[in-house]
């Protein structure tokens, strides 16, 4: 029996974070792998559907060739063509990764492992696995409907619709949050009827109401049906594709129905639930740097019931990585990690959203929001979209909120302005590039410190 001093199981985002940190900091580490490593994230998740929203991105961008005179000969999209773009990317990443992982020393141990002892691994296939710790990141999986009837070609999760080699003329969405918007958004700019059901009443419930609503406003300009407060009763299969039946009583038809009404936690098959570390909806309990109650045994990534997002699952691979070689690292602060969704327009947030930072800051919170409409690269783009900007009676950031193009890009500098509590007349401070996406961010940051340039 080989012995590790670090055992991952799961080689998804924050299993090879965690590898790799680890290795980083001198362990003998394997990472235990049942399918190929990068996990969701790489092969059914974030790379492959980025991939076609990219597409997605291209074929909306014809109109305006054509306009301009640049595409003569208009061509209808190529299903194949664009899956083997996406293959190919998929697969170059995927090459990287493995390669990466054994320069840096680190053991792919393919199989699907369970848990049988504190710091015992049996692996399908080959024989067990000893390390001092266990590092749990075997990810999560789509919840189904109780009423659904996935088959995988007409019903489906988010898995088959990455996979599917041809754009369906028309598709029922169930679900409005990220995987949902992202799909119904795809779909849409590939020539699909598009309709969302979401039960609650907005789309992404967990984002900024102003999110959600330029969201909707966005999706209907682009001829997306959005149905929200609209549960779905039943999906049952037709000649033609599939009926959903929704709360409200309507039949809708479509050609296929994607369920994207939520992820569980992977973990029936770990041997978790016999050591007791899990709870009710099956999530492994950790306390903040990911420690479970038995020594030497850590959870990462979707596994935990925190934000189930790949960069998320990376930062907790640090933290674990770090506190196993007996760091100090701080814990993650889920405020201050970036929520992106790439359906367009871009859904993009850092921070506390209003009603929460209403709660915490009361009547010292101030609320400034700018639209893309003085912005002079959005006008050349066609683009249009808002920033809004949370500030705290001292000015300083505590949520930033952009929905438009480039917004997941956006992000990324109110990520910095937020975690290092940047005050608003700061962030305005900075000379942003002319034109640029990015200088409605400073424009909201000038409103905000009371000095607005191009804004009213
Ligand atoms: P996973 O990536 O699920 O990896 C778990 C790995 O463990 C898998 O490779 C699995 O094969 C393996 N495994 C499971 N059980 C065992 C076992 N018993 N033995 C051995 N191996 C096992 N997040 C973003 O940040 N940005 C995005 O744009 C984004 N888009 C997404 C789009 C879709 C359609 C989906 C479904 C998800 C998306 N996510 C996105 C979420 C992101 O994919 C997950 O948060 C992330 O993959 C979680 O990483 P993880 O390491 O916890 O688990």
């Amino acid at each position: 029996m080989t012995a590790y001093d670090l055992a991952v199981l799961g080689g998804g985002p924050g299993g090879y974070a965690t590898a790799l940190r680890a290795a980083g900091h001198g362990l003998r580490v394997a990472i235990i792998e049942g399918d190929k490593v990068g996990g969701t994230c790489l092969h059914r998740g974030c790379v492959p559907s980025k991939a076609l929203l990219h597409v997605a991105h291209l074929a909306d961008s014809l109109p305006l060739l054509v306009d301009l005179g640049l595409a003569r000969y208009g061509r209808g999209l190529d299903p194949a063509a664009a899956g083997g773009f996406r293959d190919g990317v998929v697969d170059q990443l995927h090459r990287g990764l493995e390669h990466l992982l054994g320069t840096k020393g680190i053991d792919t141990v393919r199989g699907w492992g369970t848990v049988v002892a504190p710091g015992e691994v049996a692996v399908d296939g080959t024989g067990p696995i000893r390390a001092r710790h266990v590092v749990v990141a075997t990810g999560s999986v789509a919840v189904d409907l109780p009423s659904s009837t996935h088959d995988g070609h007409v019903v489906m999760w988010s898995d088959d619709a990455l996979r599917l080699e041809r754009v369906p003329p028309s598709a029922v969405v169930v679900g409005g949050g990220a995987i949902g918007v992202e799909m119904a958004s795809l779909w849409r700019s590939l020539g699909s009827e598009v309709t969302i059901l979401e039960a609650s009443e907005r789309l992404l419930p967990l984002e900024d109401p102003d999110s959600s609503r330029a969201l909707t406003d966005g999706f209907a300009r682009r001829g997306i049906d959005v149905r929200t407060s609209t549960g779905t009763a039943e999906v049952r299969r037709s000649e033609d594709g599939a009926v959903v039946e929704t709360t409200e009583g309507d039949l809708l038809h479509a050609a296929v129905v994607l369920v994207a009404v939520g992820r569980r936690p992977a973990t029936a098959t770990t041997g978790l639930a016999e050591l007791g570390v899990l709870d009710e909806r099956g999530h492994v309990v950790t306390d903040l740097l990911g420690r479970t109650s038995i020594e030497g045994l850590w959870a990462v990534g979707d596994v935990r019931p925190t934000l189930a997002l790949a960069h998320a699952a990376f930062a907790e691979g640090f933290v674990v990585a770090d506190a196993i070689v007996g760091g100090d690292p701080e814990p993650v602060d889920y405020d201050l990690v970036p929520r992106v969704t790439y359906c367009d327009p871009e859904v993009a947030s850092v921070g506390l959203t209003e009603p929460r930072a209403r709660e915490v800051h009361g009547e010292g919170l101030t609320i400034t929001s700018t639209t893309f409409a003085e912005n002079a690269r959005a006008l050349i783009e066609g683009a249009t979209g808002m920033v809004k900007l949370l500030t705290a009676s001292d000015g300083t950031v505590v949520g930033a909120h952009v929905v438009g193009p480039s917004a997941t890009e956006l992000i990324g500098e109110l990520g910095l302005a937020t975690s290092w509590e940047a005050l608003a007349s700061e962030v305005g401070a900075v000379v942003h590039a002319h034109p640029s996406l990015a200088e409605a961010v400073r424009e909201t940051a000038f409103a905000a410190a009371g000095t607005p340039f191009h804004s009213r």
